[in-house]
C-alpha cells in the first residue's frame, strides 16, 4: 500500500509524521509514504540564508569571522499557541533556550517621511506610542480577540470586514481615531496573506485568527521565539528525526509531481516526476500538500470537480524577500528601530500593495543577549519583504559563494474566498482517495495550523484504511463558524 504526499513544506511533513504516529497507535499498516518535493530543499517557505560579516575581535585577543544568518521566510513562532509544534519539538529534542529563544518583541509604525513614528514598546528616546492610542490598541486586542473567539458570535462575523468592525465599535469603545489608519491597517498590510483588496477589506475573523495565534490577541500572552541559526535548523532537525525513526517515509527532492488516475481501484494513481529523472510511483492515495494552484496543475486526471472548485478560489501573494544593509527603508528616526518595522502609507495612497515589512535582524535575534555579537559592535542588517525603494545590488548581503540573499516566497490569501474554500475542502477530504493539507487549507497557514491539518488528514486516512471505507465527508457548515471553531481551538492553551 502506498501514499504519495505532494509538497515537502511543513504541510507535507506534518502529514507524513502524523500518518506514521497515528497508524502505529491504531495498529494499521499503511505501507510506504512518499513525500515528493519539487525543489532541491525541503521546508518550502522556510529559507535561511547564511553569510559572513567580515572579521573582528574574538574577545580573547584574537580575530575571528563573524558568521550570521537571516530568515528570508518563516522566522518566528509563539510557543503558547503553537502547542502541537512545541510537542513535536520536545519529541525530537529541539529545545527552548538552545534551539529556539525569545526574540525582542517590538514594533515601530512609521511614515516614509518620518512625520509619524512611534513604537509599541519602550519608552525609549521618546519614541513610544501616544498614550491614548496605546490604550486603544490594548483594548482592541482584548475586545476584538475575545469577540472573534466567542463561539456564539462567529456566524454573526462571517462576512464582517476589519474596517467594519473598527468603525462599528470606534465610538462605543472610545478608540483613538488613529487606531485603524496608523496601527491596525498598516500591521495587517504587513501580514503576508492580504489580498489585492488591501487590509481594510480583510475578514475580521481572518485577521483576528492570525493576531491570536501569532501575537496572543484575546488569548494568553504570546511568547514569541526565533530559531537559533535560522528556521531551516528546525526543518533539518525534524527531517533528521523522521529519517532516523520513521523508515516508512521516503523523501524525494527535485521531484515535481504530475499525477494521473490510471485505474479505478487499488494503486489507482501514477505519480510521475515532471522532469522524468526519477521513477514513477504507483499509489492508493494522494495528499495534495503543495499550494492549491500547484495542486490543480499537478493533476492530469482524477481530481474531483468538487475539490477543484474550492482550490481554484485560493488567490496567492508573491513576496520578494531580501537581506541587506540599506537603511533607507527603515524609520528615519533610528532610535525607533524595532524588531518589526511597519510602514504607514498616506491615506491618499492609491494602493497599499505590495505590502512591505522590515525586520532588524539584530533585534529579532536579540543580539544584546549574545556576547559574541556584541564584540563586533552590532553591525545592523535587515530582512525586508517587498522593500521600497528596491535595494541596490551592493547593499544586498551575499553568501560565501557570492549568491545574493533574495527569495521569492508565495503565500495564499486569507480572504473571504479562502474562508469559504476552506470550509468546503473539509467536505471533500478523501473523495476519490485524495486529501488536502498545507497552509491554504487551514486558517492563516501558520506552521501550527499546517500541523493541525496534518493531524486531521492523517486521522482520516488511518480511519479509512482501518475500516476499509472512506470517512463520511463532513457536512458543509457556515464559514464563520468553521473558521471560528479552528481559531478557538488553536488559541486555547487548554486544548
Ligand atoms: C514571507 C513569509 C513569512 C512567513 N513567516 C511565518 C512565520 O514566521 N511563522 C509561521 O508559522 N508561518 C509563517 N509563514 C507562513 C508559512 O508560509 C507557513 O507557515 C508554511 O510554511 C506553509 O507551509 P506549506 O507546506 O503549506 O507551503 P510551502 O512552505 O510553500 O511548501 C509547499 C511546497 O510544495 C512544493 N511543491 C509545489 N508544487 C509541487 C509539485 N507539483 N510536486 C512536488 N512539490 C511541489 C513547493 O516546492 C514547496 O516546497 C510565512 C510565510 C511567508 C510568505
Amino acid at each position: 500500500m502506498t501514499t504519495v504526499i505532494i509538497g515537502g513544506g511543513i504541510g507535507g511533513l506534518a502529514v507524513a509524521w502524523n500518518l506514521v504516529i497515528k497508524a502505529k497507535a491504531k495498529g494499521v499498516d499503511l505501507g510506504a509514504i512518499h513525500v515528493v518535493e519539487a525543489s532541491d530543499r525541503f521546508g518550502g517557505n522556510v529559507d535561511t540564508f547564511e553569510f559572513d560579516f567580515g572579521s573582528g575581535p574574538d574577545g580573547k585577543g584574537g580575530i575571528t569571522t563573524l558568521s550570521r544568518w537571516g530568515d528570508l521566510g518563516v522566522n518566528d513562532f509563539n510557543t503558547v499557541a503553537y502547542t502541537k509544534i512545541v510537542s513535536v519539538m520536545n519529541t525530537i529534542g529541539f529545545k527552548e533556550g538552545i534551539d529556539y529563544k525569545n526574540l525582542e518583541d517590538s514594533t515601530c509604525y512609521y511614515t516614509a517621511d518620518g512625520s509619524t513614528c512611534f513604537t509599541d514598546s519602550g519608552p525609549w528616546w521618546n519614541t513610544q506610542m501616544p498614550k491614548s492610542l496605546a490604550a486603544s490598541v490594548k483594548d482592541f486586542m482584548d475586545y476584538a480577540g475575545k469577540e472573534a473567539r466567542d463561539p456564539s458570535k462567529q456566524g454573526q462575523y462571517a462576512s464582517t470586514t476589519i474596517e467594519e468592525f473598527i468603525t462599528n465599535n470606534q465610538s462605543a469603545r472610545g478608540w483613538d481615531p488613529d487606531l485603524g489608519p496608523k496601527v491596525i491597517y498598516p500591521r495587517i498590510n504587513g501580514m503576508y496573506f492580504v489580498s489585492e483588496l488591501g487590509p481594510l477589506q480583510m475578514p475580521f475573523l481572518a485577521v483576528m485568527h492570525y493576531y491570536a495565534i501569532q501575537e496572543g490577541a484575546g488569548a494568553p500572552t504570546a511568547n514569541r521565539c526565533y530559531f537559533v541559526g535560522g528556521t531551516s535548523n528546525w526543518i533539518k532537525a525534524l527531517m533528521a528525526y523522521m529519517q532516523a525513526k520513521m523508515p516508512q517515509i521516503v523523501f524525494h527532492g527535485n521531484y515535481q509531481a504530475v499525477v494521473g488516475q490510471v485505474a479505478t481501484a487499488g494503486q489507482k494513481f501514477l505519480v510521475q516526476d515532471a522532469a522524468q529523472k526519477q521513477p514513477p510511483i504507483r499509489a492508493e492515495r494522494v495528499v495534495v500538500a503543495c499550494h492549491a494552484d500547484a495542486g490543480l496543475k499537478a493533476f492530469i486526471t482524477g481530481l474531483p470537480i468538487v475539490a477543484a472548485q474550492p482550490m481554484a478560489m485560493i488567490g496567492y501573494n508573491n513576496g520578494i524577500s531580501v537581506i541587506h544593509t540599506d537603511s533607507r527603508v527603515m524609520p528615519p528616526n533610528q532610535n525607533a528601530w524595532s524588531t518589526y518595522n511597519i510602514l504607514i502609507r498616506p491615506p491618499e495612497a492609491a494602493s497599499l500593495k505590495p505590502y512591505m515589512i522590515n525586520y532588524v535582524s539584530n533585534r529579532h535575534q536579540k543580539d544584546e543577549a549574545n556576547p559574541t555579537y556584541n564584540q563586533f559592535g552590532l553591525p545592523q542588517f535587515f530582512v525586508s519583504i517587498n522593500p521600497q525603494p528596491a535595494i541596490p545590488e551592493n547593499l544586498i548581503l551575499k553568501d560565501r559563494n557570492g549568491i545574493p540573499a533574495v527569495a521569492n516566497l508565495r503565500h495564499n490569501n486569507f480572504d473571504f474566498d479562502t474562508m469559504y474554500a476552506q470550509s468546503r475542502i473539509d467536505t471533500v477530504q478523501g473523495v476519490n482517495d485524495i486529501y488536502y493539507a498545507g497552509g491554504w487549507t487551514h486558517g492563516s497557514g501558520l506552521h501550527e495550523e499546517c500541523w493541525a491539518q496534518g493531524e486531521d488528514v492523517a486521522d482520516k486516512i488511518v480511519a479509512h484504511v482501518a475500516t476499509a471505507s472512506p470517512t463520511a465527508p463532513a457536512s458543509p457548515v457556515d464559514t464563520g463558524t468553521f473558521i471560528g471553531r479552528r481559531l478557538t481551538a488553536r488559541s486555547s492553551p487548554h486544548e
